[in-house]
């Protein structure tokens, strides 16, 4: 007998899960029908819900002794659940999704004939379009993998969600990157391992709401950039280094026109011009540099990624 665990982070998602659960039951059927020896466990991970989320878990739970969960003292955000998941999954192999049906259920059998029967450690999934979301949420996203991609080794796939199923050697390798500051679509592509990619159209949700606003995806987007990167270091070592280069021969020209011409005081606008670039600048890689030391910083604190209120 081999056990898959289905890591499902909610939160908020009370009128899903029942959605999520039918679905998945259905495609049990399929799986024993195909491979009677695989048996399932869902662990559900209530990220601080403040809906009755829980509830609606606990109650699966009276029905359906293969639901598991773990429920979180506050909102640690997705990431933090994906690491609980992992962390407490007892699978051989463990599969992440979302509640929303975004992740489609169907594509299940296919991925576990991947590391079952194929041979590789894991299958991912990629989104080839977009369609539904706001046009400027995709396109900002392009941005961000186009960016992303150019700047940093770790490949990160344009439109891979975080739904992917994996053999136990990966999810190890995983749960062993503790670190505080998680990007899971950096980390999944860092630790390597054979990936087979599977790609689907995109699904609307099927209940509740998007739980990521604008800003929340463009703060999440810089902590990709720095946690995986520090290319920004090295751009603002090149711009003052530039600057620098640019001082000289404005340094030298200025000297050789007051030899030739004398030293009349006009000029001061564009004094002000250059002070007040050359101010920008510095801040600017001042802020890149904050960020790595906060990152830095918090790292050093080794806070715990999530902390659990009640679980099975
Ligand atoms: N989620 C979570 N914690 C959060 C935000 C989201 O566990 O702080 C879960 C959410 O319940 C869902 C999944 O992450 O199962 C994806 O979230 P959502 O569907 O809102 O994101 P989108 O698909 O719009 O990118
Ligand atoms: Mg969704």
């Amino acid at each position: 007998m081999k056990l898959l665990t289905v890591v499902v982070p909610c939160y908020n998602e009370e009128e899903a899960i029942p959605f999520f659960y039918e679905e998945m039951e259905k495609i049990m059927v399929l799986f024993s029908e195909k491979w009677p020896e695989i048996t399932f466990e869902y662990l559900f991970i209530d990220d601080g819900s403040i809906d009755n989320t829980l509830y609606t878990v606990k109650k699966l739970r009276t029905k359906d002794e293969k639901v598991r969960y773990v429920s979180f003292s506050r909102n640690f955000g997705k990431e933090a659940g994906i690491y609980a998941g992992l962390e407490k999954a007892k699978g051989d192999f463990v599969v992440i999704m979302d509640v929303d049906l975004q992740d489609p259920p169907k594509l299940l059998p296919e991925m576990f004939q991947a590391i079952y029967e194929e041979g590789y450690d894991s299958s991912a999934t990629r989104r080839v379009t977009r369609k539904g979301e706001p046009p400027i949420r995709s396109f900002f996203a392009r941005c961000f993998y186009k960016i992303m991609n150019r700047m940093s080794e770790t490949e990160i796939v344009d439109g891979a969600r975080d739904y992917r199923i994996m053999n136990r050697k990966m999810v190890d390798a995983i749960i062993h990157m503790s670190e505080y500051n998680r990007f899971t679509k950096g980390i999944y592509s860092w630790v390597g391992f054979k990936t087979k990619w599977i790609e689907f159209e995109n699904v609307e949700r099927v209940a509740g709401e998007t739980k990521w606003s604008f800003w929340k995806l463009f703060l999440y987007s810089i902590e990709g950039i720095i946690s995986f990167t520090t290319a920004p270091l090295t751009f603002s070592i090149m711009i003052g280094l530039l600057m620098s280069i640019a001082a000289v021969f404005v340094i030298l020209f200025i000297i050789i026109r007051k030899w030739l011409f004398g030293d009349p005081t006009n000029g001061w606008p564009s004094m002000v011009c250059i002070i007040v670039f050359i101010g920008g600048i510095q801040l600017f890689c001042m802020g890149i540099l904050g960020e790595y030391l906060a990152k830095t910083y918090l790292e050093t604190k080794k806070r715990p990624i999530y902390i659990s209120r009640e679980e099975t």
